[in-house]
C-alpha cells in the first residue's frame, strides 16, 4: 500500500484529448480522481457547473487568489483557470491519485511547490490532427481556433520539462500508458518505505 496518494500534473494542448482520456482513466480506476478546476471562461454546451469546472466571475476568482485558496492558477486565452487547494489535499490524504488537468504555467507552479509530483504531457500525434480535433469540436470560432493552435505550438515546446510524454494515438493506448506510469510510480521505494519497515519490524 502506498502511504499517500500521488499528485499528477497532466497537460497537453487544447484538443489533445485530455478530457476523453481522463474520463476513461477514472472509469477504469476508482483510486484515481481528477480535480475540478475553477475558471472564468464561458460554459460550453454540455458542460456542467461543478462537474467540468466551477464557472465563476473574475471578481470571485480574484478573491480566491487573495485568500490563498488556490493551489495554482494561470491566465490562459484571456481567462483565469486554477485549482482549489482544499479538495486536492483531502483526496491525497485519503490515498487517492489526484490528477490536475492544467496548462503549462500552472504545471510549473506545482513543480516548484511540490517535490513529490509527477508530470505527464499528452501529445497529439501531429499538429494537423490537433487542428482537425479543434475544428471537429465545433465550439469555437475561427479566431479562437487560430489562437489556440498558436498557444498549442508554444505549449508543445514545454513537453521537455515533463517526466513523461504520452502520445494520444488512440484513447485506449493513452489510458494504458498512463495506468502503467501510475503503477510504476506507486511501486517506487520512496512511496513504500513505511510498508517495508512494517514488514521488517513484524518479522
Ligand atoms: P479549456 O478552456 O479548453 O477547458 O482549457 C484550456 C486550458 O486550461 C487547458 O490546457 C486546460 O488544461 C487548462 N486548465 C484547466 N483547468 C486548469 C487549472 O485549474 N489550472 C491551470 N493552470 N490550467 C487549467
Amino acid at each position: 500500500m502506498s502511504e499517500k496518494g500521488i499528485l499528477v500534473v497532466f497537460s497537453g494542448p487544447s484538443g489533445s484529448g485530455k478530457d476523453t482520456v481522463l474520463n476513461e482513466l477514472v472509469k477504469a480506476d476508482s483510486n484515481v480522481k481528477v480535480s475540478v478546476s475553477m475558471t472564468t471562461r464561458e460554459k460550453r454546451d454540455g458542460e456542467i457547473d461543478g462537474v467540468h469546472y466551477y464557472f465563476v466571475t473574475r471578481e470571485y476568482f480574484e478573491k480566491k487568489i487573495s485568500e490563498n485558496s488556490m493551489l495554482e492558477y494561470a491566465e490562459y486565452a484571456k481567462n483565469y483557470y486554477g485549482t482549489p487547494a482544499e479538495p486536492v489535499d483531502e483526496m491525497l490524504s485519503q490515498g487517492k491519485s489526484v490528477i490536475l488537468k492544467i496548462e503549462v504555467q500552472g504545471a510549473e507552479q506545482i513543480r516548484n511547490r511540490y517535490d513529490d509530483v509527477i508530470s505527464i504531457f499528452l501529445m497529439p500525434p501531429s499538429l494537423r490532427v490537433l487542428e482537425q480535433r479543434l475544428r471537429g469540436r465545433g465550439t469555437e470560432d475561427e479566431e479562437t481556433i487560430q489562437h489556440r493552435l498558436f498557444i498549442a505550438k508554444e505549449e508543445i515546446r514545454k513537453a521537455y520539462d515533463y517526466d513523461y510524454v504520452v502520445i494520444n494515438e488512440s484513447i485506449e493506448s493513452a489510458v494504458a500508458d498512463i495506468e502503467a506510469i501510475l503503477c510504476a510510480e506507486k511501486c517506487k521505494i520512496e512511496r513504500n518505505k513505511k510498508t517495508v519497515s512494517e514488514v521488517i519490524n513484524n518479522v
